[in-house]
């Protein structure tokens, strides 16, 4: 990964943080203020990988629009290895599992940009599912858009547009309980 892209990224960390600075205390940004803000909704893990993030997104989008499953319920993004489980009331076959693996590589390689957007939490309508969100969440929230792929309310970290994602395997699936488990590696 060049030391340009790595520069994108944290001039996009910056961005963030001041975004959600202002969504929380809807003031204006203050000086000297330490980078202990919390975030607006749903405790997010701010150590995950923003390419890896951003292949979450496509995936849910992709298997809510396949499987009409929603976005998955519970999930674990790192660097190496990503896990996320979905309710659905049957296993994906492996030709399913091979389907989504294709569609979310190609949003990749169509290289899509990755826009953000704020907007009043009172003007979404039923745009989003907002029960997710706590009962203190700011008035303020911010909205990632993939393209015109997906949406979703998000404070986390993103790849500026989809091509520096990388390749997508999904490396192992399990079913449980109507818990569809997908694991998923990025490969460089
Ligand atoms: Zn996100």
């Amino acid at each position: 990964m060049s030391s340009d892209y790595m520069k994108k990224i944290q001039s996009g960390l910056s961005v963030h943080k001041k975004i959600s600075y202002i969504c929380k205390d809807n003031e204006p940004l203050k000086r000297n203020h330490t980078d202990m803000e919390e975030p607006l909704f749903n405790a997010h893990n701010k150590d995950e990988y923003p390419p890896a993030h951003s292949a979450e997104h496509i995936l849910n989008g992709t298997m809510d629009k396949m499987f009409h499953c929603g976005r998955a319920f519970s999930a674990h993004v790192e660097r190496k290895k990503s896990k996320l489980d979905y309710h659905l009331p049957a296993p994906l076959t492996e030709e399913q599992i091979k389907a989504v693996e294709d569609k979310v590589n190609e949003i990749i390689v169509s290289d899509l940009p990755v826009q953000m957007e704020i907007a009043d939490k009172s003007s979404l309508g039923e745009r989003f599912d907002l029960s997710r969100l706590p009962d203190d969440a700011s008035e303020k929230v911010r909205i990632v858009h993939i393209g015109d792929y997906d949406e979703c309310l998000c404070v986390g970290q993103h790849v500026e547009h989809t091509a520096q994602i990388g390749h997508f395997r999904i490396s192992s699936t399990h079913y449980q309980d109507g818990v569809q488990r997908i694991v998923f590696r990025l490969d460089e």
